[in-house]
This record gives structure tokens, sequence and C-alpha cells, in this order.
């Protein structure tokens, strides 16, 4: 009971404020981040999804199953899936989770993604391995973790598949990619990867995960190493696209 009053102190001091709307949030198990009616509100990615890179096709590309970008630009990975749309909320929280340090949205998040993997039925089941795209070391110690990574963890919890963190590394640090055209994004991110534990990859099926996928052009050209590797199927998963 003493510990109620305190917290009901605390509360008054520190009020649990919404991340997106900035009204207060009556504290609740597990949801004191995000208010009910904004965790609503998260932008769904929603089918028909391109063949390719998983965003929602247009009614023009609709008969060909894939999207315009993907028809001009073949990826090396063999498909993208993606919970949510990179606009509002979740964009917010996905900054939020990747540079103000709050490593706890990860919970909240990777069941996003175990929830779409439920409902679209993605074939988990014949995944060997899930790989986090790696952040350079000098992007590690500006972050101290890496978002990826805790995905993973999400999934890889529910699912019981194995992850292996360290089976590709990044060699080389890259421009922040935010401002780049597809093109440039492919040259930046070129020869930034390598795979460190060739064995476990040859003729393996990998789920690469990442918080977003924008261009395609990292997640491209990390599972251009792994096929490289002997890589046999790779999905990419991410957050939001
Ligand atoms: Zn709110
Ligand atoms: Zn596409």
């Amino acid at each position: 009971m003493l510990r109620g009053f305190f917290n009901g102190i605390k509360d008054l001091i520190y009020p649990n404020l919404c991340l997106t709307c900035k009204n207060r949030i009556v504290p609740a198990k597990g949801q004191n981040l995000v208010c009910a009616q904004c965790w609503e509100k998260i932008e769904k990615n929603l089918p028909p999804f391109c063949a390719s890179c998983g965003r929602r096709l247009d009614k023009l590309s609709l008969a060909k199953n894939i999207c315009s970008n993907c028809l001009k630009f073949k990826f090396h990975f063999d498909r993208a899936f993606s919970p949510c749309t990179y606009t509002g909320i979740i964009k917010k929280l996905i900054h939020e989770f990747k540079y103000s340090g709050k490593d706890y949205l990860g919970e909240p998040l990777g069941d996003l993604m175990n929830k779409f993997i439920k409902d679209y039925r993605l074939p988990i089941e014949y995944i060997d391995f899930i790989i986090p795209i790696p952040l350079h070391k000098s992007r590690m110690r500006e972050r101290e973790f890496n978002q990826a990574q805790i995905l993973s963890e999400q999934i890889a919890k529910e699912f019981n598949t194995k992850i292996l963190p360290d089976a590709l590394v990044r060699t080389r640090p890259t421009r922040t990619q935010t401002e780049l055209a597809f093109e440039e994004r492919r040259k930046n991110v070129e020869k930034s990867f390598t795979v460190n534990d060739v064995r476990s990859i040859k003729d393996a099926n990998l789920l690469l995960i990442d918080d977003v996928l924008t261009t395609g052009a990292t997640s491209s050209e990390a599972a251009r190493v792994l096929k490289d590797s002997g890589a046999r199927i790779i999905f990419v998963m991410t957050l939001a696209n």
C-alpha cells in the first residue's frame, strides 16, 4: 500500500506523458510510453503488398504484383516485409527507440512485427537464423545498443528461432542515408559488410532485421554478401517501410 502511495506521488511530480501526443497516461502494465489511443493510430502497412519490397501496391502496379520502384531495381534479398508505414506515430517511436536510448521500446515494437508474422502467416518455420543488420562499432558506441538486435530478440523469443548476432559485420561507417537518393545510397553502402561466419550461413534461410526499409539499399547490400557466402533464401523484415 505504501508503495502505491509513493508511486502515486511520483506520478504527480513526474507524470507519465504519451511520447507522441504528450497527454498524461495512467500507468498500465507494459504500456506507459504511448497512450492507448495513439498506439491504435499507428499507421499499418496493408495489403496488397509488393512481392519484392513489401510496400503497399498502388492500383497501377496491381497486375504486375511488383511496385514501379522494384521494377527498376532488383534487390539481392528475396522479399521484404514491414508491419507499418514509415510516417506519423511509428516514425516518432522509431526515432525515440534509435536515438534517445529508449531500448525498452523494443518490446512493444517487436510485438508489432510478431503480430504481422502471425497475421500474414509468414513462413518463419523455414528460417534457420535471424540476423540483425549490424551497426559499425563507432555508431554502436554512440547509441549503446543496436535497435535491430533488440527487435531480433523479440522475434527469436516468440518463434523460437536462433539469432546469429555476429555473423554479419559492418566494416566501415556509412554516411547517414536519410537525404540520399537510391543510387547514392547504393554506393554509400557498397562493400560495407562482411560475413564472419561463413560456415553457418552456407545453405541457410535467413531473416534480416532492421528498423526501417527506405530505399532498401542497406538490406540489399547485406543480402548480397550473405548470398555470396552461400545463403539460400533471404527475407528482410523492418518495423516500417
Ligand atoms: Zn497519445
Ligand atoms: Zn516494391
